[in-house]
């Protein structure tokens, strides 16, 4: 089954200074300057007056251009993006993931394999007396936003988003930072929605409030384990699976040797 087309919701955000503001602005002040230089040829002094005003029109032109670019380019340097959490699934799971690392709560739009996934992930690394940290934010200056392709099952629509984000990876041990990495990756979310409601007896979700695999059906008439009642539209949407994919390109790493593997096993 082929993905349909891909649309994007684009994200408001700062661009980067325009280097042509520049090039305009050093351009008249270079062009400014010159009028008034030729002050010193023997011309006449009608000539001189007319030179010097046009001379001074352009360097402020150009000083105008030049401030432009400086202010943008401050706004673009001082600009952190961050996701908008309020409206909007993809944004929200990565927050949540951001915070779920720096050990607060499970995403809340995570579904039950992702929950299972990362606390197993965390009780291993704690077993090796690391901690781990992960921080992704939209990656600046591009505007791209969100890329979105869908795809209908017999079950429930499936939206596969994408954006390219900018991460932090880390790694700690009780004394110290054993590994830091920062690079600019694509992440990618896949999102379960509209479930078909005729064939919940055929939909698999866990229970939100235990975590024992169902069928939607079930939820609906109370969870054989926990008893909990769902309606299978409260179900979903879920994020039901996401991935990093990073640019071999493009980043940084610090590593402190051997420290990683000091606890094997
Ligand atoms: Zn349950």
């Amino acid at each position: 089954m082929a993905f349909s087309e891909i649309r994007t919701q684009r994200r408001i955000t700062v661009r980067e200074a325009s280097g042509g503001d520049l090039f305009k602005g050093a351009v008249a002040i270079a062009a400014g300057t010159t009028l008034i230089s030729c002050l010193t040829l023997d011309i006449s002094t009608g000539l001189k007056g007319a030179l010097l005003v046009v001379g001074c029109l352009l360097c402020l032109y150009g000083a105008k251009w030049v401030r432009k670019y400086l202010k943008d380019d401050k706004t673009y340097r001082e600009y952190a993006p961050e996701w908008d959490d309020k409206h909007f699934i993809y944004d929200r799971f990565a927050k949540g993931l951001n915070a779920w690392y720096r050990q607060e709560e499970l995403p809340e739009d995570a579904d039950g394999d992702i929950a299972y996934f990362l606390k197993l992930q965390r009780e291993r690394l704690r077993n090796k007396g690391l901690q781990m940290e992960k921080r992704v934010v939209p990656t600046k200056g591009t505007g791209y936003g969100t890329g979105k392709r869908s795809r209908k099952s017999l079950w429930y629509t499936t939206d596969m988003f994408f954006e390219q984000v900018s991460g932090t990876l880390a790694f700690h041990n009780a004394n110290e930072t054993v590994f830091e990495q920062q690079s600019e990756m694509t992440m990618y979310e896949i999102v379960a929605h509209t479930p078909d409601t005729t064939r919940g007896d055929q939909i698999r979700v866990t229970c939100p409030q235990c975590g024992a695999v169902n069928a939607a059906l079930k939820l609906e008439e109370g969870c054989p384990y926990c008893g909990t009642r769902f309606r299978i539209r409260d179900l979903f949407p879920r994020v039901v699976n996401f991935f990093l994919s990073q640019f071999t390109r493009n980043y940084t790493q610090t590593t402190k040797r051997g420290l990683l593997t000091t606890n094997k096993g």
